[in-house]
């Protein structure tokens, strides 16, 4: 039933059946080098599926929670490492309110979605990549880095947020709410992470253990 392995999206190691999740029919594999949590392949959510609940995300400009979040990443997560020039705000979402947030702060800010905003910005470099609860949904996590370098200067910045795995306890990993989202389906922590900036090209320049990560274009 779950004998099936997974390979690392991150470094390809042969991993050991981690956890099923019955509800969802769903099997997480634990890498056994950068231990990375993820989701197999054979149950990954399709397209339709992922548009439809990226749809009814919490992000439409008049939520003042989801506002005062956002505001609290730019406030503690990017402004202690922005230095300025253009940001793209990567995997914007169905309403681009982070893009906008910023925007009025006078920023030059360009937003990308593969459903919401799909034009690349082909020509145009920028200096602060950021990704807000983005991280934990991509299936090529090395692919969208690298593309991502390709548009950005040296010294150039990815300022995300997600939620990082806090243990690697089976019962804790089973009642963890993060990943009850079909789409959630990668989960780092600071080695995965690590593995991550190696395999694509950045370093990782930081990680606070919960949710913010770093990474610096060398
Ligand atoms: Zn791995």
């Amino acid at each position: 039933m779950m004998e099936e392995s997974g390979n690392c999206p991150l470094c390809s190691s042969r991993s050991d059946h981690f956890y099923h999740n019955s509800k969802q029919n769903r099997n997480f594999y634990l890498c056994p080098d950068c231990s990375l949590i993820f989701q197999g392949r054979a149950s990954l959510p399709d397209e339709l599926e992922e548009k439809a609940r990226y749809e009814l995300h919490h992000n439409s400009g008049g939520d003042q929670g989801y506002i005062s979040w956002l505001e609290r990443f730019i406030s503690e997560g990017m402004d202690p490492w922005y230095s300025g020039g253009a940001v793209l705000d990567f995997g914007s979402g169905p309403r681009p309110v982070l893009t906008d947030m910023l925007k009025r702060k006078g920023l030059d800010v360009c937003s990308y979605d593969k459903y919401f905003s799909p034009t690349w910005p082909e020509g145009r470099t920028f200096s602060c990549i950021l990704l807000s609860e983005v991280l934990e949904h991509l299936v090529d996590p090395l692919s969208e880095f690298r593309k991502i370098a390709s548009l950005s200067e040296t010294g150039a910045k990815i300022i995300l947020q997600s939620a990082f795995l806090q243990n690697y306890d089976k019962k804790c990993f089973g009642s963890w709410w993060y990943k009850e989202d079909v789409t959630h389906i990668r989960f780092y922590s600071a080695s995965s992470l690590q593995m991550l900036g190696l395999k694509s090209g950045w370093n990782l320049e930081y990680q606070d253990g919960r949710s913010l990560a770093v990474f610096r274009k060398p």
